[in-house]
């Protein structure tokens, strides 16, 4: 299960990039062809934040399409995932570009009063 370590490497990097202070939300960019599953991310992100700055924290979850081109037609598409054919019906495409990315986009820290 690695979207466990996962987890914890953004928690641990928000941790620090915080500097203790609390952190409301955290959007992270997820590839849609990235293999990593935005249920485990969540469920790993409410046990593993439990203690941290992170506690609490609202974890959105943005999916990013992969991209490549009909080698039948030359259309263009956007991959949900590696099973997707092109509207033409053809599955003969360029190997995919992007979409396999996982990074944190932004965080919100609590302002102190
Ligand atoms: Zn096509």
């Amino acid at each position: 299960m690695h979207e466990l370590s996962l987890v914890r490497s953004i928690v641990q990097t928000c941790s620090e990039y915080a500097g203790g202070a609390p952190v409301r939300r955290i959007t992270l960019e997820v590839g849609a062809l990235s293999c990593v599953m935005a249920e485990a991310l969540q469920f790993c992100f409410a046990a593993v934040s439990d203690g941290t700055p992170l506690a609490g924290a609202e974890l959105e979850i943005l999916r990013r399409p992969g991209y490549s081109r009909c080698r039948d037609c030359g259309a263009d598409i956007e991959l949900q995932s590696l099973l997707d054919v092109c509207a033409c019906g053809s599955a003969n495409m360029s190997p995919p570009q992007g979409g396999d990315q996982l990074r944190i986009q932004s965080m919100e820290i609590e302002e102190a009063l």
